[in-house]
């Protein structure tokens, strides 16, 4: 459920009428809605009620440090994957200690920020990267909390760009070899094991492989408990599906998940920790764009609009459906017509949808994309030369502009021309 409904005929963010915003800010841009961001975290949070937990939100699928602000009042805590992401999860005020760092690659640098700044754990990914993160630590006079993320291959059945939890995937330690590197781990001095972190993937429409690999879980928990470590947190990872296609059956709900998990790991006593990041803002999100021409072709039309793949990568990168429809609410009754749904960046992949029923559309009307709210704006890039579209918070009948959009002179300022060239 989300909060971009139509009322009185024009599609509205919450309480403000999204034409409204676009005269404000122009085309494209991105629209959050506060209530919605809300609403995912909470079904998350009461999904884990009775059991000691953590929802920490996977802020590489959106950002802001006005979303990130948003749910850490609510109390989320963050799930980063860089030294960026961490500096700005603290700049939007998150306590180090609600902070998880995960990441296949971290450096000495980015581990030297989380630990001198506060961390609440990481999520260790390598041999090497143990070594290094216990080298830093101690050179610092600490001892940095670890779980260490296990590969556990089981097959998320996803798109392969996001699948994660396959022995060929470079994410963890392959779960058979878990004993022999805890007991690495627990020969470091500057490291202390607290418990098995585990992501399979993302945009799972299906509880069967969270629980094929949380079940390996519950059984590594078992085995290195008996091998004399601690292991009291179990971070579960992200990776709940949305639906992008509404007439698709619907993934399971937060509240299916939370009993799921109750039911595989309830009886271990750890504390758990979850990553989502696509269920919590994957629906809080628009895309708001304009049509710039309608173009008859052979045997069919195109809607060019003003944003582009730059903007919203999804659909050139996995092959990914969003639902387009009309800021303006079609008449009752309005036969629709199939188009093709394209940017203007000079490359075919520049296309939204193949043959979409739309209601008639003609220049300047305004198209949203809904689902668009996860792994949009952060993946937007300036391709073509064209200025990274703002981005824009409502709460009830109130708007900001979160991001603004550059100027071209800022985008084309940031290169310098060497005096020798
Ligand atoms: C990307 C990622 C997530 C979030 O995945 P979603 O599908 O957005 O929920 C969580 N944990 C880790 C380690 C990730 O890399």
């Amino acid at each position: 459920m989300d909060h971009f409904l139509y009322k009185n005929g024009v599609l509205h963010a919450e309480d403000v009428p999204v034409a409204d915003i676009a005269a404000a800010v122009g085309t494209p841009f991105y629209v959050y809605s506060t209530a919605t961001l809300l609403r995912h975290f909470r079904l998350f949070d009461e999904a884990l009620d009775g059991m000691d937990h953590l929802v920490c939100y996977a802020m590489k699928a959106a950002s802001n440090q006005a979303i990130l602000k948003t749910l850490g009042d609510a109390g989320a805590g963050m799930d980063v994957v860089s030294g960026g992401e961490y500096r700005r999860a603290r700049a939007a005020g998150i306590p180090g200690d609600r902070i998880v760092f995960s990441g296949v690659g971290k450096t000495a640098d980015e581990i030297r920020t989380a630990l001198a700044g506060g961390i609440r754990q990481f999520n260790v990914e390598s041999e090497p990267e143990m070594e290094v993160l216990s080298a830093v630590a101690l050179s610092m006079g600490k001892v940095a909390p670890i779980t260490i993320r296990v590969n556990p291959d089981v097959d998320a059945k996803t798109h392969a760009k996001i699948a994660t939890g396959k022995s060929e995937n470079k994410f963890g330690i392959p779960i058979a070899r878990a004993r022999a590197v805890y007991a690495h781990a627990a020969s470091l001095a500057g490291l202390e094991v607290i418990g098995i972190d585990v992501h399979i993937g993302s945009q799972l429409t299906d509880l069967a492989p969270f629980e094929a690999a949380y079940q390996k879980v519950a059984d590594l928990t078992e085995q290195l408990r008996a091998d004399g470590h601690n292991i009291r947190r179990l971070d579960l990872g992200g990776g709940l599906g949305i639906p992008y296609e509404r007439t698709n059956a619907a993934p399971p709900l937060p509240t299916d998940y939370g009993a799921m998990v109750k039911r595989t790991l309830g009886h271990l006593n750890c504390e758990i920790e979850i990553e989502p990041g696509r269920l919590i803002a994957g629906n809080a999100g628009l895309m708001v764009s304009k049509v710039i021409y309608v173009k008859s072709g052979e045997g069919r039309d195109f809607l060019i609009l003003d944003g582009a793949m730059n903007d919203l990568i999804r659909p050139a990168m996995y092959d990914a459906y969003h639902d387009i429809i009309p800021v303006i609410e079609p008449a009752p009754g309005t036969e629709q017509q199939p188009y093709d749904i394209v940017g203007p960046v000079c490359e075919s992949g520049d296309t939204f949808a193949k043959q979409r029923m739309m209601p008639p559309l003609a220049a300047d009307d305004l198209v949203a994309f809904r689902s668009a709210g996860a792994y949009g704006a952060v993946m937007s890039s300036e391709y073509n030369s064209r200025p990274l579209i703002p981005e824009v918070l409502v709460k009830g009948d109130q708007f900001a502009v979160i991001r603004r959009r550059p100027s071209y002179e800022e985008m084309i300022n940031r290169d310098t021309i060497p005096e020798w060239v």
